[in-house]
C-alpha cells in the first residue's frame, strides 16, 4: 500500500487546512504521522497532544511510533556530515538584513524571490569548507553542484535544470545557526526514513519540492511522488493560518459539528465555514 504522511507542526491549533491536509494523506495511502518539531522556541506539547486529540476526532489513525522531529538530530548531523565531506556546503554568516541589501545592490537588478525568500545572492560561497562541519553558523547547500533534477506530480512528469534551480532558489540552508537544522534537510531524511512513496501536502510548498529533490539526489534517497493539494480559504480568499483560532478544529468542534458534516463540507468546498 502506498504511505503517505501527514506531517503538521505542534505550533498552535490545528485549523481546517490540516484537516484537508490529512484528508488528503488518508485518501492517497497509509497515512503516517510526523510532528515537525524542530522550531524548539514555538512548539509545545499540548499542542503536539492537541494533534493526536483533533485526528482521532476526524476519525483517522496511523500507525505508532510517532515520528518526532526533535528526536532525530542525529540523523540530520549524519547527512549534513556527507554533504560537508563533499564539500557541497559552506558556513554562510549573513543575517537577513545583509541578503536584503546584497541582492538590492544595483548591479543584480530587482531582488527574486525563491521559496524561502529572497534569493542569496551568494555573499558567503568562498567562505572555507575546510576541516570538520561548523556548528552554531548555518550552512548553505551550494547549487553549482545540482544538475537536472526529475519529479513526478500527480503522476505528471516535472523537472528543472541547475541553471533554474540556482537563478530562482539559490543555495538553500540546510542548517540554520539556531537550529542545527532546516525544514528542507528534515523533510528530505525524514520522509525516506518513514518510506513514504507520495507526498500530498499544500500547494504552498510546491516551490520547496525542488529543493527536496536535488536533496534526495545528493544523500542517494528515493524521490517519492507528489501531489500538491489546493488550500483552505476564507470566504474573503485568504488562506487560513496558525492564528486563525476561529477556524481551529476545536472551535468548530465546540461550535457544535460532527466530524462527519465538517469532513463532508471540505470534500465539497475549501471555503472555510463560518
Ligand atoms: N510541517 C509542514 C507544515 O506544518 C508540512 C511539511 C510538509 O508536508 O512537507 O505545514
Amino acid at each position: 500500500m502506498t504511505r503517505t504522511r501527514f506531517a503538521p507542526s505542534p505550533t498552535g491549533p490545528l485549523h481546517l487546512g490540516h484537516a484537508w491536509a490529512a484528508l488528503v494523506a488518508a485518501d492517497h495511502g497509509r497515512m503516517l504521522l510526523r510532528i515537525e518539531d524542530i522550531d524548539q522556541a514555538r512548539a509545545r506539547p499540548e499542542w503536539e497532544a492537541a494533534i493526536y486529540d483533533d485526528l482521532r476526532w476526524l476519525g483517522l489513525d496511523w500507525p505508532e511510533p510517532v515520528m518526532r522531529q526533535s528526536e532525530r538530530m542525529a540523523a540530520y548531523g549524519a547527512a549534513l556530515d556527507r554533504l560537508w565531506a563533499r564539500g557541497l556546503l559552506y558556513p554562510c554568516s549573513c543575517n537577513r538584513r545583509d541578503i536584503l541589501q546584497a541582492a538590492a545592490a544595483p548591479q543584480e537588478g530587482a531582488p527574486l524571490l525563491g521559496p524561502d525568500g529572497v534569493v542569496y545572492p551568494g555573499t558567503c560561497r568562498g567562505a572555507s569548507r575546510a576541516g570538520p562541519r561548523p556548528a552554531g553558523v548555518a550552512l548553505r547547500l551550494d547549487a553549482a553542484a545540482l544538475g537536472n533534477l526529475r519529479w513526478t506530480e500527480r503522476g505528471a512528469s516535472r523537472g528543472m535544470d541547475g541553471a533554474t534551480f540556482r537563478r530562482t532558489i539559490g543555495d538553500p540552508v540546510l542548517a540554520r545557526r539556531d537550529m542545527g537544522t532546516s525544514y528542507h534537510l528534515a523533510v528530505v531524511v525524514d520522509d525516506a526514513a518513514q518510506a513514504i512513496d507520495l507526498v500530498t501536502r499544500g500547494e504552498d510548498l510546491a516551490e520547496a519540492t525542488p529543493i527536496h529533490v536535488a536533496l534526495q539526489g545528493l544523500l542517494g534517497l528515493p524521490t517519492p511522488d507528489y501531489l500538491h493539494h489546493d488550500l483552505v480559504r476564507d470566504a474573503a480568499g485568504k488562506r487560513l493560518a496558525k492564528r486563525d483560532d476561529a477556524r481551529s478544529l476545536a472551535s468548530y468542534r465546540a461550535a457544535g459539528w460532527t466530524a462527519d458534516a465538517l469532513i463532508a463540507r471540505l470534500r465539497e468546498s475549501r471555503i472555510a465555514p463560518d
